[in-house]
């Protein structure tokens, strides 16, 4: 078996070891393989055991894994900062979108989604951490901008996501889920029918479970360490 089955094997693994701590069904949280910066030949060797959900973070990279492996029936997930130049590639191209945080790129994903494709699922990702997150929008805005893309036609409002501030502490981990899983709660509460929680990656997937994540966005623990040098679009 080569490193990427193995990696997740052992992950999907953890998915349900995590889940079963928790007394939850396995089946209702879906593996992301995160694969920004790996090749298209890691991709589809995920594929070849069993992956179909990947997540990219840089549109000029994803296209051309997109393009590379259009034999293959993949769900694509952008899960990076989103620049408005960049919104109409995303639109016609992912099945997902995790980090949408302001209304303007909400329209413009609205206006570029394809209508022979099916609604652009998308979650808002919210900054939990507070001043040291430049990604989200505040918890305070959040409810606003739901109702707007609520109205929004081609998109379809699944969730909410997060990426908080990394730590070691299982205690601080746990903390920014539960916050998003309120945040959740609160607009369930309102009147939305939210059944995503996007949230918890290769350190800290754990903790997520135990908090409600229903995907977990994992990259290293699969497909190993990323080279620092970020790509940028
Ligand atoms: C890179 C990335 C991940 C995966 O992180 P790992 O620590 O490698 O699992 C998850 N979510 C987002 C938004 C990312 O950018």
């Amino acid at each position: 078996m080569t490193t990427i089955t193995n990696a997740l094997q052992a992950v999907r693994q953890r998915i349900a070891l995590a889940a079963a701590a928790v007394g939850r069904p396995a089946a209702g949280i879906q593996l992301l393989a995160v694969s920004k910066t790996f090749p298209a030949a890691a991709v589809r060797q995920a594929y070849t055991a069993g992956q179909r959900a990947f997540g990219e973070s840089y549109v000029q990279e994803a296209m051309e894994k997109v393009a590379v492996l259009n034999d293959l029936p993949l769900k694509w997930h952008f899960i990076g900062p989103i620049q408005s130049n960049k919104t109409r590639p995303i639109a016609e191209s992912f099945a997902w979108v995790h980090s949408l945080d302001r209304a303007r790129i909400a329209d413009r994903l609205s206006a570029g989604r394809p209508s022979n494709l099916p609604d652009l699922q998308v979650c808002l990702q919210v900054n939990v951490s507070g001043e040291s997150s430049k990604s989200g929008v505040a918890p305070e805005d959040l409810p606003a901008l739901a109702r707007y893309v609520q109205t929004l036609p081609r998109l379809k409002l699944r969730g909410l996501m997060a990426i908080p501030e990394p730590t070691d502490d299982p205690v601080k981990q746990r903390l920014a889920f539960v916050r998003l899983r309120q945040l959740l709660e609160q607009l369930n509460a309102e009147g939305f029918q939210l059944d995503t929680l996007s949230m918890g990656m290769s350190d800290d997937l754990e903790a997520a479970i135990a908090e409600g994540a229903t995907i977990v966005r994992v990259g290293s623990a699969i497909f190993g360490e990323r080279h620092k040098t970020l790509k940028k679009d």
